[in-house]
């Protein structure tokens, strides 16, 4: 008897299963990583993106490419998903998590092609990604960072600050690019916070960075408190308050317009006046709120209005409107504050303290100072520069650079860059792989074999022929030079990366072989591709 046919998927799915469909995964996460690898080190070059609205973005950002990029792709998108791990946990390294995870998709297809079956080649890799952390934590160098003010301990750190922001960012000078360098370890030195480990929690969130279009980079300041980019709101205020108990607002200082169009009829002059007292006289009440909870100083999320401003003037407040969301919570924290919705229960509890609040001229801009805030661990970047794209390019790497000392301090353990911690870990894991011997030792080798096209795409950024410096590399490590790499800048061979600053916090190379080892595995795991009939559109 004919069997009946069953129907499992719409018409119009597409299927392909076991081999097809992992070579077809491998293939399109391949094509994604191998886009990224020109973009690989200080040399790497830019990619052109051109997104639906046909706006314009040039970068050698990883992160920034695979978000940009709109993947399809199932298999590919969960590189982009190592990406977005890698740039979420330690903000650095995600070009090389996508390009080491193509790589080991790449050395398992080969793998592939000698009949090893994928959950070999996944438990190798395995194997290998725990040896290689093991390994890792063997090899890095500690740094000592226990006394952030000792002169010593910052110019090392200034040297870890420099490798990060050389690459991307094109100082005018290099004063200015001391003074970014010495603003960044300030800010980060008064953020940090002791760790039982002897390293430091620094928490990003309390470093605001703010730009500012005029003057020069060299101009940039590090404000110990918060910058509000706003002037004082009426000229009867004070523009100065020592001592200042602030109230942090999200409701407006201002009769609240009705939602509908509401029609009221006024049929005389009193009527008029008796209205507009009614709302003056709401307005006086809060502010006289305000005032009797013991602030000197409001700060709004919403609008303040002539009235009320007057009425605030009166009573000797300096008051700011209008404050960027973001900044009414970063106030919140720094002050001690608590927000204030509803200005009729308002509780002298509820006001932040601040040892000064000024209004300060900046080019042709006023702006107001917070400084001595309660919580001493705010700070806030002022950022100065000729143009918009200047600034921007200067808050990115700032950003990045503080990533990186935030890696450093949290696990104060580098390992040395330029590929040299890739060739030294293949080797040793090429020793382990022996000692575990079968189908798995070819999948850790192949593991060691993809760490090691690192400093070859390096070497090829730079010029250099990839073959002959991979070997030459080997040769060294052999002989016990664990430092040696390549020297991207100058093109050449280095036994020592240290000496040229080229290294790298452990935490980011720690967390770059956990996201590609994770997406290359996974990838290798799905032996059936379902596709659903796309939408016509
Ligand atoms: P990622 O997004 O992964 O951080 P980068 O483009 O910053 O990508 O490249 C990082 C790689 O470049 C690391 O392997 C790092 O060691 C290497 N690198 C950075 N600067 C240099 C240099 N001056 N010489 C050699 N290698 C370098």
């Amino acid at each position: 008897m004919a069997g009946v046919p069953v129907l499992l998927f719409k018409e119009g799915t597409s299927r392909s299963t076991g081999r097809d469909a992992l070579r077809n995964n491998i293939l399109a996460a391949r094509t994604l990583a191998e886009m990224l690898r020109s973009s690989l080190g200080p040399k790497g070059l830019d990619k052109m993106l051109i997104d639906s609205f046909n706006d314009v973005t040039i970068t050698n950002d990883g992160a920034t490419i695979v978000k940009e990029m709109e993947i399809q792709h199932p298999a590919a998108k969960l590189l982009v998903e190592a990406a977005k791990a890698q740039d979420a946990e330690v903000g650095d390294g995600t070009t090389s998590a996508v390009v080491l995870a193509g790589l080991l998709l790449e050395k398992a297809e080969a793998l592939l092609d000698q009949n090893v079956h994928p959950t070999i080649i996944i438990e190798g890799y395995k194997k290998a990604f725990n040896k290689a952390l093991e390994l890792l934590t063997q090899i890095s160098t500690k740094i000592d960072v226990k006394n952030l003010q000792d002169p010593a301990v910052k110019a090392n750190l200034k040297k870890i600050v420099y490798t990060t922001m050389a690459s991307k960012f094109i100082a005018e000078s290099e004063a200015e690019m001391n003074k970014i360098m010495d603003i960044i370890i300030d800010a980060v030195s008064k953020v940090a916070e002791p760790l039982p480990n002897g390293g430091y929690n620094v928490s990003l969130d309390l470093v605001k960075i703010d730009k500012k279009k005029g003057g020069t980079i060299e101009d940039s300041i590090l404000v110990h408190g918060l910058v509000l980019d706003k002037e004082v709101v009426h000229p009867g205020m004070p523009r100065r308050v020592e001592k200042a108990k602030i109230a942090v607002l999200d409701a407006a200082l201002e009769v609240e317009k009705p939602e509908i169009s509401a029609k009221i009829s006024i049929t005389s002059p009193e009527q008029i006046k008796s209205f507009l007292d009614e709302e003056t006289k709401y307005l006086k009440e809060m502010v006289d709120k305000l005032a009797s909870i013991g602030a000197n100083v409001v700060v709004c999320q919403k609008g303040i209005d002539d009235i009320a401003q007057h009425f605030l003037a009166k009573k000797g407040i300096l008051a700011v409107r209008r404050v960027k969301r973001s900044d009414i919570e970063k106030l919140e924290k720094a002050l001690g504050a608590r927000i204030i919705s509803s200005i009729k229960d308002a509780t002298p509890e509820d006001l932040g303290y601040a040892e000064l609040v000024e209004e300060r001229r900046i080019g042709n801009d006023k702006m107001v100072f917070i400084e001595g805030a309660k919580n001493p661990r705010a700070v806030n970047i002022l950022l100065r520069g000729s143009n918009d794209m200047a600034l921007d390019e200067a808050e990115r790497s700032i950003n990045d650079a503080l990533h990186a000392l935030r890696n450093i301090l949290l696990e104060p353990m580098i390992v040395p860059g330029g590929g040299a911690i890739e060739v030294e870990l293949a080797m040793k894991l090429r020793e382990y792989a022996r000692t575990v011997g079968g189908k798995e030792q070819l999948a850790i080798e192949a593991y060691a074999d993809a760490l090691e096209e690192i400093p070859s795409i390096l070497a090829e950024t730079a010029g250099m022929e990839p073959i002959s410096t991979l070997m030459d590399l080997r040769a060294r490590h052999v002989k016990g030079i664990a430092n040696a790499g390549v020297d991207v800048i100058n093109g050449k061979i280095v036994d020592d990366m240290f000496s040229i600053n080229v290294l790298e916090p452990v935490r980011v190379k720690r967390q770059v072989l956990k996201s590609s080892t994770e997406a290359a595995t996974s990838v290798l795991k799905i032996d059936d591709l379902i596709a659903a009939s796309q939408l016509k559109s």
